[in-house]
């Protein structure tokens, strides 16, 4: 059985996911830190493993990737998707803000890489998907820390398929745009109206349209591809 541990799995693109891959089979563990009982509730009607941990801190996310690998043996795919958004002028921000982005975000995408990758290595096989976002590629005003944690999630995703990549495993990124979940639940619908009339889609983008493009990641489909940036944003930004 194909396994998959998704961080970030308890609402939002991360639950998402979680659906789209148990109903493709995968045996399915996912890491969430708030939500618990919606967290219990996708577990229960999916069959996956759901893990209450930080990622942002180093022995938890250890712990996580250990209890995913020891409950399925062997994780094949690593969906590096838990994140936090803020919005703050730069001079605002205290260093606790800041660091917390960078811990949450790309911290997080190196303790579970470090713990997961010495089995993948050995089994010369994974795939790990990172999600970045649009505001990695091209800076968004108010969200600096957001921006380069995510802008930072990329160059990881580069240097490491280069690092793994002869070993057998791949490494992606997702940047998603606009996507409808909680983490945009502050816009006005004067803002949903600005932003789909800059998209060439013509629409905000759904959790299933990034669960997709995750799940196209993991596939055999893609094995011959690495150290992309997969944009899953309407064309917002090209
Ligand atoms: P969301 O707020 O709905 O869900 C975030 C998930 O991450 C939750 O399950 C939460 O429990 C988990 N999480 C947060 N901090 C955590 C931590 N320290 N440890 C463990 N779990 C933690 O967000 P979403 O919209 O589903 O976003 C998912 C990912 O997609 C994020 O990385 C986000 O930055 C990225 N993204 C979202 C959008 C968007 O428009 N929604 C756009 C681009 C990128």
């Amino acid at each position: 059985m194909k396994t998959v541990l998704i961080t970030g799995g308890s609402r939002g693109i991360g639950a998402e996911m979680v659906r789209a891959f148990a109903h493709a089979g995968y045996g399915v563990s996912f890491v969430y830190l708030h939500s618990r009982t919606a967290a219990e509730a996708l577990a229960a009607g999916t069959g996956a493993q759901a893990i209450c941990a930080d990622v942002g801190v180093e022995e938890e996310a250890d712990a996580a990737a250990r209890l995913a690998l020891s409950h399925w043996g062997h994780i094949d795919v690593l969906v590096n998707n838990a994140g936090i958004s803020q919005s703050a002028l730069l001079t605002d921000l205290t260093g606790e803000e800041w660091r917390r982005m960078m811990a949450v975000h790309l911290d997080s995408a190196f303790y579970l890489s470090r713990a997961l990758l010495p089995s993948m290595i050995a089994r010369h096989a994974g795939k790990i998907i990172n999600v970045s976002s649009m505001w990695g590629q091209v800076g968004a005003s108010c969200e600096v820390h957001y921006s380069a944690a995510k802008a930072g999630l990329i160059g990881f995703t580069q240097a490491l398929s280069k690092e793994v990549g002869p070993s057998g495993i791949t490494v992606n990124c997702i940047a998603p745009g606009v996507i409808d979940t909680d983490m945009n639940a502050a816009l006005t619908e004067e803002d949903r109206a600005a932003l789909i009339d800059e998209t060439p889609l013509c629409r905000i983008g759904r959790v299933a349209d990034v669960a997709a493009a995750a799940a196209f990641l993991a596939s055999e489909g893609a094995d011959f591809i690495t150290g992309q940036v997969l944009a899953v944003n309407g064309g917002i930004v090209v």
